[in-house]
């Protein structure tokens, strides 16, 4: 298919003003980096998601789901076919004991919205800067909780373009990983359920877990959060830390010197030279400690 007719079939199922063609993601992630996406698409219904997947099927054009960007490094060379982001899917309700929230949604609003609920369980959620699709893609987790814990379901659009419910066993959960990717699902809405507390109580937590982070966390410079898994039986920060890392750069990437397991694009770094930083601090805590850092930060995309 051509690219205007790819960009006519889209504006036929999403409000033009939703379309965007060879659109810069770096605007779109907390790293600040990576190349264009052919098309950046912005669903604002369920339907409208459905017919994305059917159109990019029948076209036989790749879709890619974008969240919150802050989990993601994208190459220099961009994306091809439709990028989807869930932004305008974003409502949060709650009965009883439970929250309903639209994949589009901050996780960290979801996580305040129980909080003025009186409900307890999405405490540790308060400061991860996904959204609810992203946050259950990587079972997000922070301080002793995750998302498996409290989720009860979720609606996702399979990868024929269909509406189904599945609940949390049957999304793999594992360490900040589930069986979303392997399943092509798209995640439109989350239901979590909680518990009764006391509002006080909530808040205490979430001030106490808010200090923490910012405390610790290089919050002034563009980054994708903690770029590996804990290794068993290891803390990856302590490592790279051990290893003298902190304050390595290449190009404008460079191993934070507050906070070990991150690398901040400190000074208009491209995603080659973040991918390099990686893969020193791979190579360099295998050599001293014969241990191999797994990567939590997910790398999509084409080289230039
Ligand atoms: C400063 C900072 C602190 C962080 N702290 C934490 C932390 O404490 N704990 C933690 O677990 N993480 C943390 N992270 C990482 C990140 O916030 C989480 O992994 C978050 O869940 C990613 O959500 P996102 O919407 O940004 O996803 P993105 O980065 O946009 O995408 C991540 C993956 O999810 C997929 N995806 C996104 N939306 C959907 C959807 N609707 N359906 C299907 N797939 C989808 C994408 O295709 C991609 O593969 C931190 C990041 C930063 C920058």
């Amino acid at each position: 298919m051509e690219k205007n007719e790819i960009y006519n079939g889209l504006i036929n199922i999403v409000k033009s003003e939703y379309v965007k063609m060879d659109e810069p993601l770096k605007n779109h992630l907390y790293t600040q980096l990576g190349g264009k996406a052919d098309y950046l698409v912005m669903p604002t219904t369920f339907e409208e998601v459905q017919k994305v997947v059917r159109f990019t099927n029948r076209a036989g054009i790749k879709h890619t789901l974008l969240g919150n960007g802050s989990n993601l490094i994208i190459k220099d060379g961009g994306i091809r076919g439709v990028v989807m982001n869930l932004k305008y899917l974003n409502d949060i309700s709650s009965e009883g004991e439970t929250v309903v929230a639209q994949s589009g949604a901050r996780i960290i609003d979801v996580s305040r919205h129980a909080l003025n609920e009186s409900l307890s369980g999405l405490e540790f959620a308060c400061g991860i800067p996904g959204t609810v699709g992203g946050a259950l893609y990587m079972n997000a987790g922070a301080y002793g909780g995750e998302i498996k814990d409290v989720l009860d379901y979720a609606y996702v659009v399979d990868k024929h373009g269909e509406l189904v419910k599945r609940n949390a066993k049957e999304l793999g959960f594992d360490y900040r990983t589930s069986n979303i990717p392997e399943n092509g699902d798209i995640v439109v809405e989350a239901t979590f359920d909680l518990t009764p507390a006391k509002y006080e109580d909530v808040k205490a937590t979430v001030d106490d877990l808010t200090y923490r982070r910012e405390s610790k966390q290089p919050l002034e410079y563009p980054s994708c959060g903690s770029v590996f898994k804990r290794p068993p039986g290891h803390f990856a920060g302590k490592l790279i830390q051990d290893s003298k890392l902190q304050g390595t750069n290449i190009g404008g990437a460079e191993v934070s010197t507050k906070h070990a397991g991150f690398i901040v694009n400190k000074d208009n770094a491209t995603t080659a030279d973040y991918i390099a930083v990686i893969e020193h601090v791979q190579k360099t805590v295998k050599k001293n400690f014969g241990v191999d850092l797994e990567r939590e930060v997910r790398v999509i995309g084409e080289d230039k």
